[in-house]
């Protein structure tokens, strides 16, 4: 069986954390069976259609960096186009096909049409709460002859069509969570002709899964009372029925749905908070799936090599900052570093000078979880912002002997070589020498020399500041440090 799987999301405008773990799900399967992906989008939902939604969904597949083998792509110019023989890919392109099954199945009597108004629905479900029954359509229109429904319809008769659920049970073996079975008597009629003509979501997933050719049907666990009437109309069609799988759910740190009461639910969000695509990948695709108990940390590779279904835990899967934190603290420390001053740009405002920038960065990733915090710990490598010299002066120590203490260790950078400041290594040998041979105390010394460099009372050490900064830029800021004693 060649491995087809897909991802239907409806554009909300945003792509759910849920959302990307399903995708991640079907993406290893895809891959490991050397199968194809697929992205197809249901807008059928006219009420909840956002503007510009599908555009920010299918750039955030691009800047995740997640690759389907069909559907729409968005373009540089930022048009959309599609790739892949199964086409349309976007459900409200298709309300033909939807139709013409529809038909069919009107033809078959699998289905009837339904004139019931929604407050005669109303009054019924109403009744039967009270009587305790199950809310379900009592089929009334099942009764109306061809032509009372001719004749209805040509007099402009709003209508939906029903598909007609048998009696008996269905049952599926889900390969996440085995055998689950229903009982059709407490399946209502479902629409699936909708009154403004649009097929509901039922009937549009059906036909598309079948003529799509998916093998495997991924989806959230909020969607297993669906199977059964999904079900019954690949029965109805006489197609072979995908494999299912129900993803269980995210949950927040109190076991609680995922929601956006309690955090952030958008991938979009996570990555404007500084964490790396990479990272979030990782983390999300190993949320309640551990392909190894030794390690956290895979490539997508790797994933899609130990990838397995049936692995997959069974309960809902806590969604913990702090991991996703450590685990992005480790992907910015392996990033090559071209790769780290480009992810890092985005997050400074500050005007730094390249090669003081491309320092900066790596001194500073070490002490970083999310890129957002190189906002704050770039600032000391921009333009020195006015400080007072109070700050320079070491607790133990004075002003005059600070400003003493300023400039002779200003004298000592100026007579250090270019070969030692290539290194963070040598530049600290040189310094603590330097301290040693004159009999110093570290304080005295390191510490108005940090501030210095740095204007801050917290920062890196001395010898990354001066290594980041280099030579020249570190003697004006020692040189400025000095004459703030003469003002
Ligand atoms: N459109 C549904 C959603 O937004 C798809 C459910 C399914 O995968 O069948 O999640």
């Amino acid at each position: 069986m060649t491995v087809r799987t897909r991802i239907a999301p409806s554009p909300t405008g945003y792509m759910h954390i849920g959302t990307l773990r399903t995708v991640l799900f079907d993406y290893f399967l895809a891959r490991q069976g050397g199968g194809q992906f697929i992205l197809r989008v249901e807008d059928t939902d006219q009420a909840r259609l956002v503007d510009g939604a599908l555009e920010s969904l299918l750039g955030t597949f691009q800047k995740l960096g997640i690759d389907y083998d069909e559907g729409p792509v968005l373009q540089a110019d930022g048009s959309i186009a599609e790739k892949g023989d199964c086409g349309p890919y976007v459900q409200s392109a298709r309300l033909s096909l939807y139709k013409k099954y529809a038909d069919e199945l009107l033809a078959d009597g699998h289905a009837y049409i339904c004139f019931c108004t929604k407050e005669r629905l109303d009054e019924m479900r109403a009744a039967q709460t009270a009587a305790k029954q199950t809310p379900k359509y009592d089929r009334r229109c099942c009764a109306l002859t061809v032509d009372d429904i001719a004749s209805r319809r040509t007099n402009g008769e709003t209508y939906v069509v029903r598909m007609k659920i048998p009696e008996g049970k269905v049952a599926f073996d889900d390969a996440i969570r085995g055998r689950i079975a229903f009982d059709l008597s407490d399946v209502d009629d479902q629409v699936i002709i909708k009154s403004d003509g649009f097929a509901s979501y039922h009937l549009a997933v059906v036909v598309d899964d079948h003529l799509m050719r998916i093998s495997h049907v991924l989806r959230g666990e909020e969607w297993i009372s669906s199977t059964p009437k999904q079900i019954v109309l690949h029965e109805m069609f006489g197609w072979k029925m995908p494999v299912y799988a129900h993803v269980p759910l995210i949950l927040n740190p109190d076991k609680t749905k995922l929601s956006k009461r309690k955090g952030d639910v958008s991938v979009e969000s996570y990555l404007a908070k500084g964490y790396l695509p990479a990272a979030i990948l990782n983390f999300i695709a190993t949320l309640g799936f551990n392909p190894t108990a030794d390690r956290e940390v895979y490539t997508m590779d790797e994933l899609v090599a130990l990838f397995d279904l049936t692995k997959v835990n069974h309960g809902g899967a806590v969604m913990n900052i702090e991991k996703l934190d450590w685990m992005n603290q480790q992907y910015i420390t392996k990033l090559d570093k071209d790769a780290l001053l480009a992810a890092v740009t985005p997050f400074t405002t500050y005007d730094v000078t390249e090669p003081i920038m491309r320092r900066a960065v790596l001194v500073e990733r070490g002490r970083v979880s999310r890129l957002t915090e190189f906002t704050e710990r770039i600032a000391p490598y921009a333009e020195m912002p006015p400080y007072d010299a109070s700050i320079l002066i070491w607790k133990k120590s004075n002003a005059t002997d600070c400003q003493m203490q300023l400039s002779n260790i200003c004298n000592f950078v100026t007579t250090t070589s270019d070969e030692t400041f290539t290194q963070i290594a040598l530049l600290e040998t040189a310094i603590k020498a330097y301290i040693e041979s004159n009999g110093l105390q570290n304080g005295n010394v390191l510490w108005p020399l940090r501030v210095a460099l740095s204007s801050a009372e917290k920062s890196a050490s001395p010898y990354e500041l001066l290594w980041a900064l280099g030579k020249e830029e570190s003697i004006a800021r020692i040189t400025a440090a000095i004459t703030k004693f003469d003002a």
